[in-house]
């Protein structure tokens, strides 16, 4: 196989609790043997495509080694039958805040998915809403960014908004549009704080680690979230920063994804479907992209002004219930269906 050079970047060690206890009984002495669901398989889960060129060969089973008689064979997963694919949109924002002396690097990733009944009023609704902030450009022309629109100030303001008190109502109602769109718009938010040391350098390495584990995190609960509910799912994102070099480049994302597809888990999760890797796209350049964009600046702003004991300008629980996950000090998942502030709140007791 050609792809067993690609590189890549391990998984991030979580397994599902349903498969702790799964074991497999040996086709030959029938011992029963744990199955390694995280540990590196030989070659990735891949969809081939036969030589024929129709349709793709997908794995169904993964390999188990029997400790008693050694022999190599397959332990068959479930399949899952599903009913339609969602595409689902990322972006990120993060934060540096202080806290109690401590300086606490925050990051964040929204996906958002909406039922297709809803694009064409969506479509519609944030034409309106970007009217509103730039009466003189047509709406498709220009990519809707609220970090831009709630930096912009002085003489050479390009927005429609002349004080910060216009552009809170303007937030307040992109809230409400988001939240009146429930249930038919699913939003996730994944997220987790790091303190920050005095070196720049241990920091750099830091946050990397911290946004690639919250990058496989996301893609693995999406993954899962969307085979309970018999879906297949295309992620698309916004072209993420290489924490690094700071360079847009989905080099690290797509190393990320391959990872994924080394453990048995990836094949589990997948359930007998093609996953196909992840898109990246031209920032904002589809309107879910600019929903997304949104929620990630109400998410990482509220950390802030909960960091500063005040109330946000555009609080997230404005957005209603959203799947909130984070990764905690310890590495262990935490997840609510609930308003964004008040999931937030939680993160702070351990800054203390
Ligand atoms: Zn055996």
């Amino acid at each position: 196989m050609a792809n067993n050079k690609k590189q890549y970047r391990k998984n991030p060690g979580l397994n599902l609790i349903e498969l702790e206890a799964t074991t497999s009984s040996c086709s030959a002495c029938g011992t029963e043997n744990a199955i390694d669901w995280l540990g590196d398989m030989k070659y990735p889960h891949e969809a081939v495509v036969p030589n024929h060129g129709d349709g793709r060969w997908i794995p169904v089973s993964v390999p188990v080694k029997c400790s008693n008689c050694m022999l190599d064979y397959h332990h068959n997963i479930p399949i899952i039958d599903r009913d339609g694919t969602w595409g689902l949109y990322g972006d990120e924002a993060g934060r540096i805040v202080e806290f109690n002396g401590k300086r606490i690097h925050f990051f964040c990733l929204t996906l958002i998915g909406l039922h297709r009944s809803k694009h064409e009023l969506i479509k519609s609704k944030l034409n309106k809403f970007k009217l509103d902030a730039r009466p003189d450009l047509a709406p498709e022309t220009w990519t809707h960014h609220f970090t831009e629109i709630w930096s912009d100030s002085g003489p050479e303001r390009r927005f429609a908004f002349p004080g910060v008190a216009e552009k809170i109502n303007y937030g307040q109602r992109f809230a409400k549009m988001i939240k009146d769109l429930s249930p038919e718009l699913v939003c996730f938010n994944f997220s987790s704080a790091i303190v920050l040391g005095d070196a720049r350098k241990d920091n750099a390495s830091a946050i990397k680690t911290q946004k690639e584990d919250l990058f496989k995190q996301a893609l693995l609960a999406t993954l899962d979230t969307m085979r309970i509910n018999k879906k297949g799912v295309i992620w698309h994102f916004d072209n993420i920063k290489d924490s690094t070099s700071g360079e847009r480049t989905e080099g690290w994302a797509l190393e990320c994804f391959l990872g994924l597809q080394y453990t048995r888990l990836f094949t589990y999760l997948a359930a007998g479907i093609y996953i196909p890797e992840p898109k990246f796209m031209i920032p904002g350049s589809h309107y879910l992209l600019e929903v997304a964009d949104f929620i990630s600046f109400c998410i990482a702003r509220d950390f802030l002004k909960i960091s500063q004991g005040k109330a946000g300008e555009i609080p997230s629980a404005r957005l209603g219930k959203i799947y909130c996950y984070r990764i905690m000090e310890d590495g262990q998942p935490d997840y609510a269906f609930e308003m964004g502030s008040f999931f937030l709140k939680r993160y702070f007791p351990v800054f203390k």
